[in-house]
């Protein structure tokens, strides 16, 4: 929505007048955030960086007002252009970045705190962390990390960023406060305007926005609502509707975490931490075939592992050549490889590290020895071996960006889920799907908790390829949602779904 220049300089000095923070409307600034992690581009027309919720309230008015989009923004790693937009963008990382209090197992945070900032500083002070890392992204901001609420490779130790949350303070369109604690649900009473009048002065807004909400739900037919849920570990698609009732309570929590910014601006939050994980086992399973692999993932899951990583031959290949350290460490000819760290025990309380190698031995002979899946496996216990093991699971996620051929990997299925029992059909399905078309794909994911990310490998210079991509992209999204998956389950919904 392009403006004329007196409304831009309209727009900046109305905006100036208001609030305590930076507002800039340069073409330089417009374009540095015309941009984030995803291939899509929007040009803002205007960038704030709020000092505090008085310059937010102001701004979220502001632009109601004068019916401009907001568009929230932490570090803009996002995958699906979720903080672009061609509207104003609120920026949290200059201003609103502090540790506003730290207890024993909580934090209270500013939205815009790097989750890497938070551990590092709790980390060395207390031995704790907040555990659930969205993406394997360092500099991700907690603020995004609840609003996408996105798994991660930390889902299967950590559970959802939302399982995190004690409490939370948002901002909506129209300026109003919500300030709302998951232990102190909301159970929403009925009534007509006057009753509704005074249970506001008696209660505050989030009374009255609570039986919204619960009005909403109760027309829900509870199909629905168990639709949303489905029997998916992770899904992004849409708002998490099945967690908001409780009991007829409401939890308000629920609605905003995960909803990418669209329905109110986090401006604090209270977080739980954990103590830092006391790691003492992990394992790199190298197989011949990629349905070995996924086979074996079902003898993993019922040991608790931390994490189920999948890494395809190609990955496997690109990381051998980056780096000389893996080369005796990774068969040549593996076609896959599942990384697998098991869970020390509880969150507090840590297993037994003899009790943790047992299972570990018990895992290897059960995968190599007994089913015969895989042909070539590496214990991983020291300091360096974690390390190693970590950067295969980072660079992994980065590394296939790097290939410089015609032959390209294409991120169309970046972000699939689907069942876990579901996974090796789902494959096959896919396989054949690609077949059809002459297409290979590399293959990769956080397996454990059903997510996949698929590539097919094309050669991007082909001028017809685009009606045969569609046609690729309608089958495979069949396939998933017959099987009870989801073809965003973690990445985000953003602009590009
Ligand atoms: C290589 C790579 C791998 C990745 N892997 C994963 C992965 O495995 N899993 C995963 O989930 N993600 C992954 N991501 C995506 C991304 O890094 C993370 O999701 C991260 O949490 C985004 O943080 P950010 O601060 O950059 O968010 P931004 O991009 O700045 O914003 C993200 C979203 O948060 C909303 N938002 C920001 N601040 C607020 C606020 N104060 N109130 C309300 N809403 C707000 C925005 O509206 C937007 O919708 C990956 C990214 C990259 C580059």
């Amino acid at each position: 929505m392009p403006l004329t220049a007196a409304g831009q300089t309209r727009l900046r000095e109305d905006l100036r007048g208001l609030i305590k923070g930076d507002v800039r409307c340069g073409e330089v600034t417009q374009q540095l955030y015309a941009t984030d992690a995803s291939i899509l581009q929007a040009r803002p027309i205007c960038i704030v960086y709020p000092r505090n919720t008085d310059d937010i309230i102001a701004v979220a008015q502001y632009a109601a007002e004068a019916e401009i989009p907001l568009h929230l923004r932490g570090a803009g790693t996002s995958l699906t252009g979720e903080s672009l937009g061609e509207g104003i963008i609120l920026v949290f990382s200059r201003y609103m970045r502090r540790l506003l209090r730290t207890g024993d197992d909580f934090v209270r945070i500013q939205p815009g705190m790097l989750r890497r900032r938070l551990n590092s500083i709790i980390g060395q002070s207390q031995k704790r962390l907040f555990g659930p890392l969205a993406g394997n992204v360092s500099s991700a901001s907690l603020g995004s990390i609840l609003a996408r609420n996105g798994a991660g490779i930390h889902y299967l130790r950590y559970g959802l960023p939302s399982e995190h949350l004690l409490s939370l303070t948002v901002v909506l369109a129209n300026g109003d406060v919500l300030t709302l604690d998951r232990n102190a649900l909301i159970q929403p009473l009925q009534g007509d305007g006057s009753v509704a009048l005074a249970q506001e002065i008696a209660y505050g807004k989030e009374y009255i926005y609570a039986g919204k909400v619960a009005q909403i739900l109760e027309n829900r037919t509870s199909n629905q609502l168990l639709e949303s849920a489905n029997q998916l570990a992770v899904n992004r698609a849409g708002y998490a509707e099945h967690s908001i009732l409780r009991d007829s309570h409401v939890d308000l929590t629920q609605l905003f975490t995960g909803s990418e910014g669209t329905l109110g601006i986090i401006v604090d939050a209270t977080l739980k931490t954990v103590s830092l994980p006391n790691r003492k086992g992990a394992a790199a399973f190298f197989f011949r075939s990629i349905f070995s692999a996924l086979e074996a993932v079902s003898a993993v899951l019922p040991l608790r592992p931390a994490l189920c990583e999948l890494v395809d031959r190609r990955r496997l290949t690109m990381i051998r050549d980056w780096d000389s350290r893996y080369r005796p460490l990774i068969p040549q000819d593996a076609e896959a490889a599942l990384l697998v760290e098991l869970n020390s025990g509880t969150l507090e309380e840590p297993l037994d590290a003899g009790d943790c190698q047992n299972n570990l031995k018990h895992l290897i002979d059960l995968i190599q020895t007994k089913r015969q899946l895989s042909f070539h496996a590496i214990r991983v216990h020291t300091e360096r071996d974690f390390q190693l093991f970590d950067q295969i699971i980072r660079r992994s996620e980065l590394i296939l960006g790097r290939m410089h051929q015609t032959i390209q990997p294409i991120p169309l299925f970046d972000d699939i889920a689907v069942p876990v029992g579901a996974i090796h059909t789902v494959v096959g399905d896919l396989f054949s799907l690609l077949q059809k078309h002459n297409m290979t794909a590399s293959l990769s994911g956080h397996i454990g908790q059903g997510h996949l990310r698929v590539h097919p490998l094309l050669d991007t210079s082909q001028p017809d390829m685009i009606p045969t991509l569609a046609s690729l992209v309608e089958e495979v999204y069949a396939t998933i949602w017959q099987q009870g998956g989801t073809i965003s389950s973690e990445w985000g919904t953003g602009l590009l779904k």
